[in-house]
């Protein structure tokens, strides 16, 4: 049986301050879950963060890494500095990051990679946008995606890495996928998964579902057979939201 990842994405929400407030009020409410929580925050509240999820089952993540040692490379955070602060999760490859910093997928396997070398696990989101979604090319776009974004890991890192499929126009748009698509869309994933690491890296590696999940479509979409959890961007901002998200199977 496969573990639930239920992942938040904050974007750039939330300051400082506005951790420490949320935090109070989300530890006690996710306490008692058996999924792995994680949420992936501004660098600028990875300290607050950490500080207020200390003793807790909450992981902290970040959104972006840079794969360099270090360098003259102005506003970037390498992942030997995430994993110095203990940050042990990375979203790698957002949708958000593809289009507007016009990240490649060469260079987002070059990140995967020095994540791995600090022990930092990957969030991997792959997606198709509205046109290739209508023009009927999504499997071929998302297994591209894998195949390029992946090339090169032994299947040990391959089984780690945490895949979170979201179509594009799913996200922040109040547009969900069925569960129906959105389960067949990570079954091609764990398939070519299979094709290029074998069985068992198919059967163990975590996939996520993320665009538009909501208290309200949590549980259907979390309880489909391919789909291990969330990756959640709007709803994972206020803590009574995201803690019914954490909590869809109580
Ligand atoms: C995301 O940021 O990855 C995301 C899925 O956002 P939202 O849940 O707001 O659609």
């Amino acid at each position: 049986m496969r573990k639930k990842v239920i992942a938040g994405n904050w974007k750039m929400y939330h300051s400082p301050n506005d951790t420490k407030e949320f935090f109070k009020e989300f530890n006690d409410l996710v306490k008692d879950t058996q999924n792995e929580v994680v949420i992936c925050v501004p660098y600028i509240d990875v300290a607050s963060a950490l500080d207020a999820t200390q003793g807790t089952n909450i992981k902290i993540g970040v959104q972006n890494l840079n794969h360099q040692k270090d360098g003259a490379l102005t506003g970037d955070v390498s992942c030997k500095m995430v994993e110095d602060i203990g940050v042990k999760y990375s979203i790698i490859g957002h949708s958000e990051r593809r289009q507007y910093h016009h990240e490649t997928d060469d260079y987002i396997n070059l990140k995967i990679k020095s994540a791995f070398e600090h022990h930092i696990i990957p969030i991997l989101c792959v997606g198709e946008s509205l046109l290739e979604r209508e023009k009927g090319i999504t499997k071929y776009k998302i297994c591209s995606q894998i195949v390029l974004d992946l090339d090169g890991l032994t299947p040990e890192q391959a089984k780690n890495v945490i895949i979170a499929y979201e179509p594009i126009w799913a996200i922040g748009t109040g547009r969900t996928a069925s569960s129906e698509d959105a389960n067949q869309a990570c079954k091609w994933i764990r398939e070519e998964i299979g094709k290029l690491y074998g069985e068992e890296v198919a059967n163990e590696i975590i996939i996520q579902y993320g665009g538009s999940v909501k208290p309200a479509n949590a549980k259907e979409l979390f309880t489909m057979s391919d789909i291990d959890g969330g990756l959640v961007g709007g709803a994972s901002l206020k803590p009574q939201d995201f803690a019914q998200i954490v909590n869809y199977d109580k």
